[in-house]
């Protein structure tokens, strides 16, 4: 049984981690068994800081081998050191579980011992979990760089998701602050999956898919001085070539001091622009080169969908009963839902601006490149939509670390309408 003093030292030492949103998974209960794993994902709550909460988020270990210069469990930090047994996790999740204190998993753990012998248990505690607590809740599964790919294989057919971080935005970055991880080392096991998720896929394989909710990384923003526009490529090509579900962000906290990192972090509001503009890639079919240039950093005066619209002017404004959805989506205050509501009502009527009010439409900001029947209500001049948008921005800058406001800056931030 796991004794609190280690459970404290466990969880305390998984949550820098924030790749843990649990969505993308399906898989009902069994006669006998416990938990479901649905595809809304489990239940999420957040904490004011917008983490998420509904996963029992634990190492097995943080008892590291490695040296990362940014992490409290690397093997020179002075800190204390708790190890547990597949046992141990399996009966604590069950045990969690049938209280109602958690609905899934999420396990990681520190490189001790060897990365086999580290991939090694993790994997034999979810096939316990699955074959012998017979546990049907969701499960995340951080896997270990330079494990062995028969057993990452083997893990990845027991869990919902899979996991490697990238850690940080460039091979530069990890030789000095990682120097004993390696691109390959964070991209070949991605590849792997990814490839395995394609040949299932080809073969038409339902039952027992590997990863069903796939694959996520998260990568440590401002420990190091890649540009947004560097980490938005890097995103952007993980997307692509990895078919990830989600790239998570964490900006930097500097919990570690050291002459090679920076002494202050780097603030939710560069997170929460990058996770804009990463709604922006994948839903709203915006190119990276659109949103910001290889050197640059995205505005935090303005939300990047804001910022593109302020830069093309000379394409606004767009007549809402016949505009076309990609030119919907790339009006600022029209989110993806809203584009979407848009096209489908405007069959049967045209629209004026107190229909738009109804599909929930942000109209102050909306109205400066949109007409509806012909009407135009927002400013003419340049300068005055930049204005009106900035106390906009500068309200998302107060606010955007209150989750729990219903303005329509923290909605923004739950749903990524925008
Ligand atoms: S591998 Fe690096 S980041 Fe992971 S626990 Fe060890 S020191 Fe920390």
């Amino acid at each position: 049984m796991i004794d609190a003093a280690r459970l404290a030292i466990l969880t305390e030492s998984a949550k820098y981690d924030v790749s843990c949103s649990s969505s993308g998974s399906s898989r009902a209960n069994r006669k006998g068994g416990l938990g479901n794993a649905s595809v809304g994902g489990i239940c999420h709550s957040f904490t004011p800081d917008g983490r998420c909460i509904s996963l029992l988020k634990i190492l097995m270990s943080n008892d590291c081998l490695y040296d990362c210069e940014y992490c409290p469990n690397r093997v020179s930090a002075d800190v204390k050191r708790a190890t547990v047994t597949p046992d141990e996790v399996c009966e604590l999740v069950i045990n969690f579980y049938k209280r109602n204190y958690i609905e899934g998993l999420f396990l990681s753990s520190a490189v001790f011992d060897s990365p086999n012998r580290t991939m090694e248990l993790l994997c034999e505690t979810v096939i316990k979990l699955r074959k012998v607590y017979n546990f049907h809740g969701y499960i995340h599964l951080k896997g270990i760089p330079y494990a062995d790919d028969v057993i990452i294989m083997r893990a990845a057919k027991f869990v919902d998701r899979m996991s490697f971080n990238v850690e940080l935005p460039s091979e530069k970055s990890l030789r000095l602050l990682a120097p004993q991880k390696t691109k390959e080392s964070l991209l070949n096991p991605m590849k792997k999956l990814r490839l395995a998720q394609i040949c299932e896929s080809e073969n038409h394989v339902r039952k027992g898919r590997i990863i069903p909710a796939g694959q996520t990384t998260q990568m440590i923003i401002g420990a190091s001085p890649e540009s947004d526009g560097e980490i938005l490529r890097l995103t952007e090509a993980l997307y692509r070539k990895m078919g990830l579900k989600r790239v998570y962000y964490s900006s930097y906290i500097p919990v570690v001091k050291s002459a090679r990192l920076p002494s202050c972090g780097a603030g939710l509001l560069r997170e929460h622009r990058l996770y804009q503009a990463d709604w922006l890639i994948r839903f709203y079919g915006f190119d990276v080169d659109e949103i910001c240039g290889a050197g640059e950093n995205l505005s935090p005066e303005y939300d990047p969908k804001c910022a593109w619209a302020l830069k093309n002017m000379h394409l606004f404004p767009v007549e809402v009963n016949t505009a076309p959805l990609e030119m919907l989506l790339r009006v600022p205050g029209i989110g993806a839902k809203g584009a979407y509501r848009i096209m489908q009502a405007r069959k049967f009527t045209a629209l004026g601006f107190d229909n738009l009010a109804k599909m929930h439409i942000i109209i102050k900001r909306a109205k400066h490149f949109i007409t509806c029947k012909g009407k135009f209500y927002g400013s003419e001049s340049g300068q005055a939509v930049r204005a009106a948008l900035a106390i906009d921005g500068r309200r998302e800058i107060d606010e955007q670390l209150s989750m729990f406001s219903s303005s329509e800056v923290a909605l923004s931030a739950l749903t990524g309408e925008i």
